[in-house]
């Protein structure tokens, strides 16, 4: 741990609990923030003793806490309701984070999602079947959809203060056939590139790139689209990007390609 600015930690219990005081950060698993130094943070408040729920399946569809494990919701999808086949992206995405079986028992979906690198495949699995974000902000509730929610590889629309309360996956993306395939350029790597396709239940579909684009890129088609059409439509799309997971040329390339297979899987 090289956290040595940290002075102070309170766990919170409730909503009032979160109001934080300068120099405080959220701490939900603790995987990324105990793993660099913060010299900006003095507090750390622990959100898991909020005791949130970790899952619960309404008729709307699925909620995620945001302080949910990743164990918790892998466990969760090998039993899953059979008529939400797409609960079979949750170990796909598991699989696609560079993690150990440890990680995954520590670090909470909403803290990957907040963390916001471009290999948070909680995002990928989020903006594959149209997650929303329930962000506390001050006093109020906001929604937005956790594709919207992400401005660059590491950076979200959140401010000091807003806290990801949980994320709601709709019934209808649930019940779709959906595939998430990934890519890194080292064998066990963090992801170059995570691809998803699905077909809902009406014959549409839903592609979306993450970790190859600096922001999540979706797209829609009234079906599924013919091979070229959808290999269109990725390969020009913007915002591929540079780093040391991969350029940004391979990167198109690669999505190309992986959105490719994934669309004869699904026809
Ligand atoms: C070996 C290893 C491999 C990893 N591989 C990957 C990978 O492949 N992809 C990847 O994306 N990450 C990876 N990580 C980084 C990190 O472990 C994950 O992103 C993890 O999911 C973070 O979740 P956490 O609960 O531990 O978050 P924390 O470390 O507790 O918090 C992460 C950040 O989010 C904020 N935060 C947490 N919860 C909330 C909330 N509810 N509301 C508002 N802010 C919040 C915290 O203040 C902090 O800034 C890896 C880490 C390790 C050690």
């Amino acid at each position: 741990m090289d956290i040595t600015s940290v002075q102070a930690y309170r766990v919170a219990h409730s909503r009032e609990d979160l109001r934080l005081a300068p120099g405080e950060a959220y701490l939900a698993g603790g995987t990324w923030i105990m793993s660099e130094p913060q010299p900006a943070t003095t507090g750390l408040v622990d959100l898991t003793g909020l005791d949130w729920p970790a899952l619960e399946e309404t008729p709307e569809g699925l909620r995620i806490a945001a302080t949910c494990t990743i164990a918790n919701l892998v466990a969760w999808a090998g039993t899953a309701p059979t008529h939400w086949p797409a609960a079979s992206l949750v170990p796909a995405a598991a699989n696609a984070l560079l993690a150990s079986f440890k990680i995954w028992n520590t670090a909470t979906v909403g803290g990957n999602i907040c963390r916001a690198f471009g290999a948070a495949a909680m995002v990928s699995l989020c903006v594959a079947l149209d997650a929303d974000a329930v962000v506390w902000s001050g006093d109020g509730e906001k929604r937005i959809p956790v594709a919207d929610l992400i401005t660059g590889n590491g950076t979200t629309i959140l401010t000091s203060g807003d806290v990801l309360r949980a994320v709601e996956i709709p019934a209808y993306a649930l019940a779709s056939r959906a595939v998430l395939r990934k890519i890194a350029l080292a064998e066990h790597g963090r992801s170059g590139a995570v691809v998803t396709g699905r077909v809902d239940r009406d014959g549409a579909s839903v592609f979306a790139v993450t970790a190859a684009t600096a922001t999540p890129t979706v797209l829609r088609f009234a079906q599924l689209p013919a091979e070229s059409e959808l290999a269109d439509a990725v390969a020009s799309t913007t915002g591929y990007y540079t780093d040391p997971l991969g350029a940004a040329d391979w990167r198109r390339a690669v999505s190309v390609e992986l959105a490719t297979r994934i669309r004869a899987e699904l026809a």
